[in-house]
């Protein structure tokens, strides 16, 4: 199937469009039309560079409700260059959605300005790293009532840099409607456990 016929809307398919891809990858394959269609807890097993970031963006993408001024989609990212990486590509993905509000988070920044714009705007969409995020949780610029989909991405990297507690945190705030979408290279004993004890019989599909 090409991208227009997994049910992606044409917003999204002219970017693709414009930058050139033409078949989805085998994660994007696997993940995109089942996000799309259900609301469900997603394990995603590939390896960097396999195309992932679209294999989840364009899902979140599609369903965030811009109407609803709260944020709805957060994506931890185990290092500042990947969450940086990560928040460019969102960013042209969404290119043709107006109204679409993302922000950008991580550590090594001034916090305090970042704290109050978030609070102000509730961006739709936080790409950023654990750490960060934490901070702003605590500082009550992030809302989490209304996440609807939070993204991990290198569940192994983040445990690798020490982010499991904040994983954790994280999780445990969310809302018991939401889904966790996971996206690793390897499935460690201690992301299995994670799976156990956060996720709710998640789709699961390894490339
Ligand atoms: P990622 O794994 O998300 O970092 O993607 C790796 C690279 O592949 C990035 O440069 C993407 O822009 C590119 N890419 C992702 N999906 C596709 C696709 N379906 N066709 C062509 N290039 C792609």
């Amino acid at each position: 199937k090409n991208f227009e016929e997994i049910g992606l809307i044409p917003a999204l398919e002219r970017v693709l469009k414009e930058r050139g891809f033409t078949e989805p990858s085998a994660i994007q394959s696997g993940s995109i039309p089942v996000l799309l269609e259900k609301d469900t807890d997603f394990i995603g097993l590939a390896q960097t560079g396999t195309g992932k970031t679209a294999a989840f963006g364009l899902p979140l993408l599609q369903k965030i409700d811009v109407a609803k001024r709260v944020t709805q989609g957060i994506i931890l990212c185990p290092t500042r260059e990947l969450a940086i990486q990560t928040f460019k590509e969102l960013n042209t993905f969404g290119k043709y959605l107006k109204g679409i509000g993302m922000e950008n988070v991580y550590g090594g920044t001034p916090v305090h300005a970042q704290a109050k714009r978030i609070q102000k705007n509730a961006p739709h969409i936080i790409v950023g790293t654990p750490g960060r995020v934490i901070d702003l949780l605590k500082r009550k610029s992030i809302i989490l009532e209304d996440v609807r989909f939070f993204i991990l991405d290198e569940a192994d990297e983040m445990l690798n840099m020490g982010f499991e507690q904040e994983i954790k945190k994280i999780l445990e705030f969310a809302s018991d409607d939401a889904n966790t979408w996971l996206f690793s290279a390897t499935m460690p004993k201690s992301i299995r456990g994670m799976v156990k004890k956060y996720m709710n019989d998640p789709v699961e599909v390894a490339v």
